[in-house]
């Protein structure tokens, strides 16, 4: 099973390539995020030992906390350091584990983690990367900044909380073309100075590459279907 996983991320790194190029873009300015949730350290292990994939996205900081200590401890030792992402919920009583078990989060989308992010950043001096959600397909039970709320929003990490925000990210609703949602994340990103652009999964990234994505967020592809 994890060797196939190793086989199907380099078939993907391939294609990434691949379409970055077709798009006129760098492969290097497009970050692959592994989303390795509801799979084991020990699937998750040769994608890092064999298929020397670094980065990776967690959607809960509880089961990140289980899994990545020792995965990163056993990443340490062959010489690499892991980028862990938050790409799931967080609520404000848990900012300060995500502050310490993420390196970058995605999913900052009311004032109050952004407020629980910066008291937690100052008490413990982690700086993790930080991302806003935007809520392009404004659907009523998504997580995420509505589009018209963003520019706001962005302000407002900056000047109440000190945040650097450095993006965005967006979950485009299932079921529709995935394209003007990434289009709406990119102009809002261009608007603001941002310059990360956290778009595309396993069924869509391909439209994301030509739009500006600077991460897409792949899971099913690597790992194979969750259970
Ligand atoms: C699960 C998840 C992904 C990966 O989805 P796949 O379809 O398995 O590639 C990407 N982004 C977020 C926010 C997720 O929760």
């Amino acid at each position: 099973m994890s060797d196939e996983a190793v086989g199907r991320l380099a078939a993907l790194r391939t294609a990434l390539d691949l379409r970055a190029r077709d798009c006129g873009r760098k492969p290097e300015e497009i970050t692959l995020v592994a989303v390795s949730k509801t799979h084991s350290a020990d699937e998750v292990w040769p994608t890092i030992r064999d298929g020397g994939q670094t980065v990776f996205g967690e959607n809960r900081a509880q089961e990140a906390m289980t899994k990545w200590p020792d995965l990163r401890a056993r990443a340490a030792a062959l010489g690499k350091t892991i980028e862990l992402h938050l790409i799931g919920p967080l609520q404000s009583n848990k900012a300060r584990e995500a502050v310490e078990t993420f390196d970058v989060i995605e999913t900052v989308d009311r004032e109050k983690i952004a407020a629980a992010l910066a008291e937690a950043m100052e008490k413990t001096g982690r700086r993790p990367r930080l991302l806003v959600e935007i809520n392009t397909g404004a659907e009523p039970q998504k997580a995420g900044v509505l589009p018209q709320d963003a520019d706001a929003f962005l302000r407002l990490t900056r000047e109440t909380y000190g945040l650097a925000v450095e993006g965005l990210m967006c979950i485009p609703p299932a079921g529709e073309l995935a394209s003007p949602h990434f289009a709406l994340l990119g102009e809002i990103a261009r608007r603001n100075g941002l310059l990360s652009l956290s778009m595309g999964m396993s069924a869509d990234w391909p439209l994301a590459i030509p739009l500006g994505a600077t991460h897409v967020r792949v899971g099913s592809a690597i790992f194979g279907a969750r259970g």
